[in-house]
């Protein structure tokens, strides 16, 4: 069962910094999209973009993308991991009071292969959510995998927490965890955008982050272009009254 890896696809399409998978995959994205279990985008009428942030709370970058957000007026989802939640819980309020959605990116951030078992699963999830709980007093919802790396049984477990799978628009992968440059973040972004994209960033690199000065250049341009920031729950709320783009 744990050979199901729908990250093959993310590493065939050469968009993720998975480089664990080897297993041909079973099930494609369309099989789990269909079924409502996993969400890359939310194709839409409405002019609203998620933007994500992955791997903090981090002292030296989340600041500085909080600060660029609410000069913006833009909310985000943060998808934090546990372990420097619990480190840096007034980051983790400052995402809260000013109105971002905080959601589960694991504890320890290890890309979930084959070794896993379910109850370390399990505790990569359940102990983030604790932790978020205790610090926010409101339980996230949503869970995004390290690497976008799942199986059936990551699905499984995360809905048993109460959550619900997020990965991110393929269009949109800016990887700029690879700090492939400003201008190359800012032209996937700005190049790309369609209603309901939710776009892969991160609130925490290894080395000097390109990221705050992309979003110097993406904020306001979008603004301009008339789309509203909203969180990844908000996108999916909207999503009853958006014209689906297939079904
Ligand atoms: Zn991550």
């Amino acid at each position: 069962m744990r050979s199901i890896k729908i990250m093959v696809a993310l590493m065939l399409l050469g968009l993720s910094c998975t480089a664990e998978a080897s297993a041909a995959p079973r099930k494609n994205r369309d099989y789990y999209e269909a079924r409502g279990e996993v969400v890359w985008e939310v194709p839409g009428k409405k002019k609203v973009i998620a933007l994500t942030f992955d791997d903090g709370p981090d002292p030296k970058d989340t600041p500085r993308i909080l600060d660029l957000l609410k000069q913006h007026h833009a909310r985000a989802t943060f998808f934090v991991i546990g372990s420097k939640a619990g480190k840096h819980t007034d980051l983790l309020r400052r995402e809260m009071e000013e109105g971002h959605e905080i959601a589960n990116h694991t504890f320890t951030h290890h890309f979930f292969n084959n070794s896993f078992t379910a109850e370390r699963i399990h505790n990569e999830i359940a102990k983030t959510q604790e932790v978020i709980y205790t610090v926010t007093g409101q339980r996230p919802t949503l869970f995004r995998p390290p690497g976008g790396m799942f199986d059936e049984a990551v699905l499984r477990i995360a809905r048993q927490e109460g959550l619900k799978t997020i990965m991110w628009s393929w269009h949109q992968d800016t990887r700029d965890w690879s700090r492939p440059g400003v201008g190359y973040i800012v032209n996937k972004v700005l190049k790309n955008v369609h209603n309901g994209d939710i776009i892969l960033l991160h609130d925490y690199v290894s080395g000097q982050s390109q990221t705050v000065k992309a979003l110097e250049k993406i904020l306001p341009e979008l603004n301009n272009r008339g789309y509203e920031f909203v969180t990844v729950s908000e996108l999916l709320s909207g999503a009853k009254n958006m014209v689906p783009s297939m079904k």
